[in-house]
């Protein structure tokens, strides 16, 4: 059993069978302890008895192994292949960003072994979907990190704990809602309380492709974690094709639940925008986002826009537009009002960077995914038709 999932009442429970002589919230209390410092295996529970110990190696599930580690940015960008258990074997990637100048160190964390959600342009996406984390699964890639810092990373200045955490990597955390959410608690919850990790909420940023229940779940916690949707389109004909689920949840759906959920928790919002050269990154693109933005959220503060130069993925031929197009892209948001910023993309050398963690699957079919060859054609059409982007002479 994962014992991330048990709660107060299910340790209790667990001792009881096991026989446990010791009162048993005395005992519940140091287990979560060593859970919240994010030890999870019953062995290095040094406080507890040695048979208790060996009960707890035997009923708790094993932690993730290491598979691999590759280090890019002279150290800065590390990213773990880390082997989960279960039917299918599977393994998930994480990558920790450092940021000594401001003393941070960022988890990118996944909740999904690949996606089922097909976003053409994305590898997981293309990599398609093996199975759903639990929450140890998830947790483990904050706790493994956060050991890699405490035994030094040999960057000067780098932090000692983990900082940040973003659900950014592997799969859609809202499609995998209640380990999200438990993991969310986890990672804000009280150490000393044995509740949690002590991170504070605005650390913590979920990132989803738009799913409109999920968002309402998430709004319904009541916690101050940044919310970062994924747009990627002015409009619901281009959004279709570059992220699939749009059918199911279209942009006036899912601008609402956004407008809710800022004036519920009065945070501000981040959208983020991969810019695709010839195909999301033109002029009027981005005039039309600006528009879209600024009509949907009149009052409270104005979303944040995190422009995502596109990073090469194995199925299809995309690529950044030029670094004069991309300012100029920034430069129309400002322009209106909106702040926007160009995310400066870590660890491409290693696969590392936004999109392109697929943990070495093997794409579904060859090196295109059916799903996205079909959404590839129909944009290169798109493509065709449009006028130079920006920045680009004609
Ligand atoms: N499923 C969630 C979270 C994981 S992806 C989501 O889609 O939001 C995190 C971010 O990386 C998303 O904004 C996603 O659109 C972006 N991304 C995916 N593929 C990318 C690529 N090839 N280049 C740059 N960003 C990419
Ligand atoms: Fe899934 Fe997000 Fe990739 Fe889309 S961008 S395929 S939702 S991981």
């Amino acid at each position: 059993m994962d014992p991330y999932t048990l709660d107060r009442d299910g340790l209790a429970a667990l001792l009881e069978r096991f026989g446990e002589r010791a009162a048993p919230s005395y005992r519940v209390r140091q287990i979560r302890r060593w859970l919240a410092r994010g030890v999870d295996d019953g062995a290095e529970m040094t406080d507890l008895p040695a048979t208790l110990r060996a009960q707890l190696v035997e009923a708790f599930d094993p932690s993730p192994r290491v598979l691999r580690e590759s280090t890019a940015d002279a150290g800065l960008t590390r990213k773990v292949l880390l082997e989960c258990g279960g039917p299918g074997g599977e393994a998930v990637e994480s990558v920790l960003m450092l940021y000594p100048r401001s003393r941070r160190a960022t988890v990118c964390i996944s909740t999904q072994a690949g996606c089922a959600l097909g976003c053409p342009f994305c590898a997981t996406g293309q990599a398609g979907f093996r199975r759903q984390l639990g929450l140890g699964e998830i947790l483990h890639q904050v706790t493994v990190m956060q050991r890699l810092l405490a035994r030094g990373v040999g960057v000067t200045d780098a932090p000692d704990h983990v900082t940040n955490v973003v659900f950014m990597g592997m799969g859609e955390p809202l499609a995998n809602l209640e380990p999200t959410i438990a993991a969310v608690r986890w990672l804000t919850g009280r150490p000393e309380e044995g509740e949690g990790f002590g991170l504070s909420a605005r650390s913590v940023t979920v990132s989803t492709v738009g799913l409109v229940p999920g968002i309402r779940r998430l709004q319904g916690l009541g916690l101050p974690i940044t919310l970062a949707v994924s747009l990627h389109a002015p409009n619901d004909a281009l959004r279709d094709d570059l992220v699939p689920v749009n059918r199911q949840h279209p942009l006036a759906d899912l601008l609402a639940a956004c407008r809710d959920y800022v004036a519920a928790t009065s945070r501000r919002l981040t959208f983020e925008y991969v810019l695709i050269e010839d195909i999301n990154a033109g002029g009027d693109d981005a005039r039309k986002l600006a528009e879209l933005i600024r009509g949907g959220f009149p009052d409270g503060p104005v979303p944040h826009v995190n422009l995502i130069p596109m990073n090469a993925t194995p199925a299809v031929p995309w690529r950044a537009p030029p670094t004069a197009a991309q300012r100029a892209f920034a430069a129309v948001l400002e322009g209106a009002g909106i702040p926007a910023t160009l995310r400066r993309n870590r660890g491409t050398a290693i696969d590392a960077a936004c999109g392109q963690l697929y943990a070495d699957y093997a794409l579904s079919s060859g090196r295109t995914l059916p799903a996205a060859e079909g959404a590839a054609q129909r944009l290169e059409a798109v493509a065709a038709t449009r006028p130079a982007p920006l920045g680009r002479k004609p």
